[in-house]
């Protein structure tokens, strides 16, 4: 494997990723949500970041970028479609763009629904999908600035990913996302092994993500809003899978 990837928890409930390309060196700040925590951590590993990879613009995943860029002189890599609000940003990406990251390469998604530009990042060599808030474990990111229709798109996006990725997402939310998808889909024995398992984690003071994308795939509702099934759990059979998705993420809203 190319990419060592070390996780920080920072703020209430943020994830920062340090991403490590071992043939060249080079060190990736995925949304650096602050500085302190992770200019730590990369002196603990004995780490020199080259770039930040940013995957919207929200100050808990950007608000470390301009301290750190100004003192280890990052490159600093954000989504095309809100370069606006990405501070200190050097390289723009879009949907489609392939971005060279020493040996290895990330394939990027755009993902809006959360914000209007929301980008995920893939390297596909090593499976490792860094989604911010689009998809969570278990869950997904609120309707900031998006559409449902929208959402749905992205989430489908990075659902036709292969099974056997790691799904490296910035938040903690798991358990609350677990109480919700147990809610509507409680007859789920993939969800319901799964949430045990979540509960023990957190019971026991660790982390539940980085999660399987397979298993994402067989448990969270918002990446199965196209599964008959469901649907009429949320009194929705026969409808557009976009009105279900709508319905399963406001039921979330509310919960
Ligand atoms: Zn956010
Ligand atoms: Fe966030």
């Amino acid at each position: 494997m190319g990419l060592d990837v070390r996780q920080i928890s920072v703020l209430s409930n943020n994830y920062v990723y340090l991403v490590r390309e071992t043939e060249s060196g080079l060190v990736a700040i995925v949304d650096p949500a602050e500085d302190a925590p992770v200019r730590a951590a990369l002196a603990d590993l004995g780490w020199t970041p080259t770039h930040i990879l940013n995957t919207h613009h929200h100050a808990d995943h950007t608000g470390g970028n301009l301290t750190l860029k100004r003192d280890f002189g990052l490159t600093v890599v954000g989504p095309k479609a809100d370069s606006g609000r990405i501070p200190g940003i050097d390289v723009a990406l879009a949907d489609g763009d392939s971005y060279a990251f020493g040996a290895a390469t990330a394939k990027v998604f755009d993902t809006p629904g959360h914000t209007r530009g929301h980008i995920a990042y893939w390297f596909e060599a090593d499976k490792a999908l860094f989604s911010g808030d689009t998809l969570f474990a278990l869950g997904c990111g609120r309707l900031f600035e998006g559409t449902p229709q929208q959402m749905w798109t992205s989430l489908q996006k990075l659902r036709a990913l292969p099974d056997d990725t790691t799904v490296y997402c910035a938040h903690e939310y798991t358990q609350s996302n677990a109480d919700f998808a147990l809610s509507i889909d409680g007859d789920n024995a993939a969800l319901k092994d799964y949430a045990a398992d979540i509960k023990a984690k957190r019971a026991a003071g660790k982390p539940t993500v980085p999660s399987p994308l397979g298993l994402e795939k067989r448990t969270n509702p918002f990446l199965r809003a196209d599964d008959p099934a469901l649907a009429a759990r949320v009194g929705l059979a026969r409808a557009d899978s976009t009105e279900v998705f709508r319905e399963i993420r406001a039921r979330k809203d509310s919960f």
